[in-house]
């Protein structure tokens, strides 16, 4: 069997319960319940459901998207998410599994260590983000909330990550240097000794590097919004798109977070035109940004590294 399939078949398998789990806590977070108790019911017969009928995807296809007990329709939501989650987790594993495996054929040295080194963070980010993000994604959608659950607790494990990152990182990876031609060659292929003219050491460059990215994200979006409350003296963005917006940089960095803004109001603006064209809307609408935002973010984390190379080769 190719490694890729035996790799991806689990993910999808472990992407769906993932997903289910999800689901609870879409049905929950916006109204500040908990996520392990009660244990899930219908919420109109208040039946618990039974472990037979709680299985991903295959639950709702033999119930018929109905409750077992009083019939009641099982929203689309359910299995989409689940399949949802799934299709995320296969290909962000693929996607940077193979990544690592080009990357890798058969060199060697410090750069190609720390290459796939960071292809195997960046994976792990891009997972764990994307299970956040489309949480959010519908929870905003649905109730016009993004509760702090998923991006305060984002913020902090996006930011953890890095720091285990900047742990493990490969002695000289990543380090800034104020005269890099000094930099002597040794004997090995692709190894260099410095000459201790490093300004700025690999670990502190990442998880510095990274706090100012999420400071900066959360200051892009915070201005927006307090320049419109100054403007139109209403609310024009939620906090929650604030934090979301750090919450994507703690994970992916700066410029992959501005990347999934642009995406954002990119994806928006149809939206809104179509809204206003059908007259369901008027301009004091409230629209679900932080919906576009997540998406955005999950455009960032899958592309965002081919899309931001592609782009700084145009200037
Ligand atoms: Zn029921």
């Amino acid at each position: 069997m190719p490694p890729l399939l035996a790799f991806e078949l689990p993910a999808f398998l472990l992407g769906l319960l993932f997903g289910s789990f999800l689901n609870v806590c879409i049905s929950r977070l916006p109204w500040h319940q908990s996520i392990s108790t009660p244990r899930s019911h219908c919420p109109r017969c208040q039946h618990p459901i039974r472990w037979y009928d709680n299985i991903p995807l295959l639950s709702w296809v033999v119930l018929r998207a109905k409750c077992r007990d009083c019939g009641a329709t099982i929203p689309w939501r359910y299995p989409l998410v689940e399949l949802g989650t799934a299709l995320w987790f296969m290909n962000t594993l693929g996607v940077f599994w193979v990544r690592a495996l080009i990357e890798h054929n058969g060199q060697v040295g410090l750069w190609m260590e720390q290459r796939i080194q960071a292809q195997y963070f960046a994976g792990g980010a891009a997972l764990i983000l994307g299970f956040l993000l489309i949480g959010l994604l519908v929870m905003d959608w649905q109730t016009h909330t993004l509760p702090d659950a998923f991006t305060l607790t984002g913020i902090v494990l996006g930011f953890l990550l890095v720091c285990t990152q900047a742990i493990f990182l490969p002695t000289g990876a990543e380090d800034i240097h104020l005269n890099p031609t000094t930099r002597m060659r040794m004997r090995s292929p692709g190894s260099f000794i410095e000459l201790g003219n490093v300004a700025v050491t690999g670990p502190e460059h990442l998880v510095f590097g990274r706090v100012f990215a999420i400071l900066g994200a959360a200051a892009i979006l915070w201005s927006i919004r307090a320049g419109y409350k100054a403007v139109r003296h209403r609310e024009g963005l939620g906090l929650g798109d604030v934090k979301l917006l750090a919450m994507i940089a703690a994970f992916l960095g700066f410029w992959p977070a501005v990347l999934a803004l642009f995406a954002g109001c990119l994806l928006i603006l149809p939206w809104a035109a179509y809204l206003l064209a059908t007259k369901k809307a008027d301009q004091a609408t409230q629209l679900p940004f932080g919906s576009f935002l997540c998406a955005g973010g999950l455009i960032a984390a899958i592309a965002g590294e081919p899309i931001i190379a592609w782009y700084s080769h145009l200037l």
